[in-house]
């Protein structure tokens, strides 16, 4: 009835640790003529394997390292930039190709599918770097990449291991890192035979079957809002004509803009991580309602500050769970509104969003309509609400016979809900007046 969606990096306990760099202006000028061959490397994939496509010819990796190749050869400036990180784009693009090609033969929607690799532009493409082993070494606490550029790591937090593989980038205010992949062993704690089952919504980011657990919607984005508004201005009025060049000041309001709005995300992850580890802390379980933003693209600003809200928590929450050994089950969204918590019959029709409380018809048990869901996810998980916080009415019949009723796993085969997922938030924001920012 679960899925575990956990990307492959997560799966093998592969972590990231990130740390600012500092970068002299020759080591800047080195990373940018990197980034160059590398931006060039992935526009030639682009290029080649349209070009196959129109001939029916196959494009695979095999095909593109022969290409890289032979254009090393050929072009001097190409060849000048180290091997290392061009083969890894080489890498980065078959997979980007595989999975959009993935998600059109499983007939994925339109709006949830990966899009096939687009042409990176020199304007918009920020610049990112990916070393294997053998590209990198850490010599006297500096970072030493392949063709001698040398970069000061500022060292935030120690690396516990030695990394396996290196990304280093720079982020839209301009700022460089370096995130080093290791692989990270369990820190176990101690067990505390209590479950929890969470919710995600929009006036409280989660709702969860302990009371103690709740995580208001902290509203990060709401005081910077004027802020971000003042910069929108800006960057509108400054944005150059066609065929004219950008102004400094164009540039600098852009940067301002994505200042404010890293900030917003610094401040989420912190307030989702404290929460994730007071969750994980206290539960041996959880089960986590696996809620996908891409679904609600193309909100109003309120929706979408909540679905970045959502995503710090999840992404968090997981994370989290993983560090510390603690069972983390996905289930999906569908029908969490309309299904009791307590006895698992589901209702005839989705609920209004005015109605606060879920009414069982079957059963008679009467919940907050946010707690009931929180409940559904238990169930779903397979987990025994018993072990959660409030009590179960004497006699009510539990997740077996929810299965009865339900006999279809709430994945891709089952009925869709009068109200998809989507469908349910935005009325859900518009409910609670729409006037929420994150
Ligand atoms: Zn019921």
């Amino acid at each position: 009835m679960t899925r575990t969606r956990l990307s492959a990096e997560a799966a093998a306990g592969h972590v990231r640790y990130t740390y600012r760099l500092r970068v002299s202006s020759s080591a800047r000028r080195a990373l940018l003529a990197e980034w160059e061959c590398c931006r060039w490397v992935w526009n030639e994939c682009v290029a080649r394997s349209k070009r196959a496509y129109l001939a029916a010819e196959t494009c695979g990796p095999a095909r593109l390292d022969r290409m890289l190749t032979a254009a090393r050869a050929a072009s001097p400036w190409l060849a000048a930039g180290s091997s290392v990180p061009q083969q890894q784009v080489v890498r980065d693009f078959g997979k980007s190709r595989a999975k959009a090609q993935k998600d059109i033969k499983g007939r994925l929607p339109q709006r949830q599918r990966a899009g096939l690799p687009t042409h990176k532009k020199k304007r918009d493409a920020a610049p990112s770097l990916n070393y294997t082993k053998r590209g990198f070494r850490l010599k006297g606490g500096r970072l030493h990449l392949a063709g001698g550029i040398v970069l000061t790591v500022v060292w935030s937090r120690k690396l516990p291991t030695a990394p396996s593989s290196v990304r280093v980038y720079q982020d839209r205010v301009g700022h460089w890192h370096c995130s080093f992949v290791i692989t990270s062993e369990v820190r176990p704690l101690p067990a505390t035979g209590r479950v929890l089952g969470v919710d995600w919504g929009v006036k409280e980011t989660a709702t969860t079957t302990s009371d103690a657990h709740d995580l208001p919607h902290a509203e990060h984005g709401r005081k910077a809002q004027t802020r971000i508004t003042r910069y929108d201005r800006m960057v509108a009025r400054r944005r150059p004509r066609k065929g004219q060049r950008a102004s400094k000041g164009y540039g600098e309001a852009k940067k301002w803009r994505a200042k404010a709005y890293a900030k917003i995300a610094r401040q989420r992850q912190d307030s989702a991580r404290k929460w994730a580890k007071k969750v994980v802390t206290d539960h041996d379980v959880i089960a986590v309602e696996d809620f996908r933003p891409k679904f609600l693209a193309g909100t109003t600003m309120a929706r979408k500050a909540a679905d970045a809200a959502i995503g710090a928590a999840k992404r968090a929450l997981v994370e989290m769970a993983r560090k510390h050994g603690r069972d983390i089950r996905l289930v999906h969204p569908s029908h969490t509104t309309m299904d009791c918590g307590r006895c698992g019959a589901r209702a005839k029709h989705a609920l209004p969003l005015s109605e606060r409380t879920y009414t069982c018809t079957a059963c008679g048990s009467v919940s907050p309509r946010d707690k009931n869901s929180a409940r559904v996810m238990l169930v779903r998980a397979g987990l025994d609400p018993a072990g959660a916080e409030g009590t179960r009415p004497p006699g009510a019949p539990l997740q077996e016979a929810a299965r009865a009723r339900n006999p279809l796993p709430p994945g891709r085969g089952a009925v869709k809900p009068s109200g998809t997922c989507a469908a349910r938030r935005t009325r859900q924001a518009r409910a609670s007046g729409g006037l929420l920012r994150g």
